[in-house]
C-alpha cells in the first residue's frame, strides 16, 4: 500500500456501493448477491454504524479466502409449517440470507398475520436494523433476537472474563403516517468497533466500559485486543442486559436450530443465527390504535424537558434517521486506517486500486 491509499476519504452513497459491489462480484458473488452486500454495508454507514459498515469488507474477503465463507447460497428451508420456517443459511453470505429469511417472513406475515423465522448458520448479517427495515417497508412489526458465534468479548454479570459476543436485539414498529420506531443495539456496553476506534486514537474508554484480561476495570481499550489474554466488554444495563444477552444466545442460536458459543472458535469468521417474530398490526386488527397511541405517547414523551447538553428528546430511530440525511448530502467519512484496507482486500479480490478508486468517485 503506497501512501495516497492511506488518506482518510469521505466518499458518496452510490460510488462506495458501486466501489463495494465490484469487489465483491471480484470475488465470486453473482450480481444479486453483490448488491445485496453492497447496500447494506453502504446503509450502515449512512446510519451513522460505521462499525457495522464498509469496514467489514476486509474480513469478508479475509473469512472467504480462507474458505469459510460461501459465496452465492441462498437462505434454504428446512422446516416449513405455514406460520414457522426454518432456514440454514448454509454458511453463506449473511446480507443474502437476512434479505431472503425477511422475504419468506413478510409473505407468511402476509397470509397468515404472523411469522416464526428462525434462521440459522449463515455468516455475518450485519446492521440488524437493516432487516427491520425490510419489514417496515412492508408495514410489518418484527423483533430480532441475534447471536453470534465468534471471539468471545462480553463478560457474563458477574464474571471476570469473556464468554460471549455482542448480540444483538431489534424491534421494528411501522406506524402509519409518522417516523418508524426502530430499536437496534448491541447488549454489550459498547460496540467493539468503538473500542478500536477508542484505541486508535489513542483514548481511554468511559469507566465501567472494559475489564483488562486479570478481570479487573479499566478504561484501556488496548486491553480488548491484547494477546493471548486478552480483556472483555461488560453488558449493558448490568443484570438486565445480561440477561437479554443470554436470550439472544438461546433463542437466536439454539431455538433457532443454530449453535450457541461455548468454546473459542479457530477461525475468523462471524455466524449469526436470528429469531424473528414479524406481526401484521393490520391482521391482528390494532393498526388504528396502534397508530394513534403511539402519536400520543410520543408526542407525550418528546415533551419531557431535555437535559443540559441535550437538544431534545428522541425516539429509538431518530438518530439513524439523522445521519441519513447528513451523510446522504455530505458523504461518508471513511478513515484512512480503514480505506487502505478496503484497498487492500480490494486488490485481493482482484480489483486494482485505480480502479476502485475510479468507482468510489476519486483517484
Ligand atoms: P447504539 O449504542 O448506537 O444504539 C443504537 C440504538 O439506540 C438505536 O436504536 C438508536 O436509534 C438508539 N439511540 C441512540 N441514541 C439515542 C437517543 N439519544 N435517543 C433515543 N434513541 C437513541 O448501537 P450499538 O449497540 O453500537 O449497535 C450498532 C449496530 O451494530 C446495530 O445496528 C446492531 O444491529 C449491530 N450489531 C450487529 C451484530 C452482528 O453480529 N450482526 C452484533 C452486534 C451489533
Amino acid at each position: 500500500m503506497d501512501d495516497e491509499s492511506t488518506r482518510a476519504v469521505v466518499v458518496h452513497a452510490a460510488p462506495l456501493e458501486a466501489a463495494v459491489r465490484a469487489i465483491f462480484t471480484a470475488a465470486g458473488s453473482s450480481a444479486r448477491e453483490a448488491e445485496l452486500i453492497a447496500r447494506q454495508l453502504v446503509e450502515a454507514n449512512l446510519t451513522g454504524h460505521d462499525s457495522h459498515g464498509v469496514g467489514m469488507v476486509p474480513r469478508y474477503i479475509e473469512v472467504l479466502r480462507a474458505g469459510h465463507l460461501k459465496p452465492n447460497r441462498h437462505a434454504r428451508v428446512t422446516l416449513d409449517s405455514g406460520v414457522m420456517l426454518a432456514l440454514d443459511g448454509d454458511e453463506g453470505y449473511g446480507q443474502v440470507m437476512g434479505h431472503e429469511a425477511m422475504e419468506h417472513g413478510i409473505a407468511r406475515a402476509r397470509e397468515h398475520g404472523t411469522a416464526v423465522v428462525a434462521l440459522r448458520n449463515s455468516h455475518h448479517i450485519g446492521r440488524i436494523g437493516h432487516w427491520a427495515e425490510q419489514c417496515i417497508a412492508a408495514g410489518l412489526v418484527s423483533m430480532h433476537y441475534v447471536n453470534v458465534v465468534s471471539e468471545p468479548v462480553v463478560a457474563p454479570f458477574g464474571g471476570r472474563d469473556a464468554r460471549f459476543q455482542t448480540n444483538p436485539f431489534c424491534v421494528g414498529i411501522p406506524l402509519p403516517g409518522a417516523k418508524p420506531v426502530l430499536l437496534d443495539f448491541a447488549t454489550s456496553r459498547i460496540a467493539m468497533g468503538k473500542v478500536r476506534v477508542a484505541m486508535n486514537k489513542g483514548e481511554q474508554v468511559r469507566p465501567g466500559t472494559l475489564l483488562d484480561r486479570h478481570g479487573d476495570p479499566t478504561t484501556d481499550p488496548r486491553e480488548l485486543f491484547a494477546r493471548p489474554e486478552h480483556g472483555a466488554i461488560v453488558p449493558f444495563g448490568e443484570h438486565k442486559g445480561y440477561g437479554l444477552a443470554i436470550v439472544c444466545e438461546l433463542l437466536g442460536g439454539a431455538l433457532t436450530g443454530g449453535h450457541t458459543l461455548h468454546a473459542k472458535p479457530a477461525s475468523r469468521a462471524i455466524w449469526n443465527s436470528m429469531l424473528s417474530i414479524i406481526v401484521d398490526p393490520a391482521r391482528l386488527g390494532t393498526l388504528g390504535n396502534l397508530s394513534a397511541e403511539a402519536e400520543e405517547y410520543i408526542r407525550w414523551v418528546k415533551a419531557s424537558p431535555p437535559m443540559p447538553g441535550v437538544d431534545r428528546v428522541r425516539m429509538p430511530g431518530e438518530p439513524e434517521e439523522e445521519h441519513r440525511v447528513q451523510r446522504g448530502r455530505d458523504g461518508i467519512p471513511i478513515d484512512a486506517a480503514t480505506w487502505a484496507e478496503i484497498v487492500d482486500a480490494g486488490e485481493k479480490a482482484g480489483v486494482r486500486k485505480a480502479a476502485l478508486e475510479a468507482l468510489a468517485g476519486f483517484g
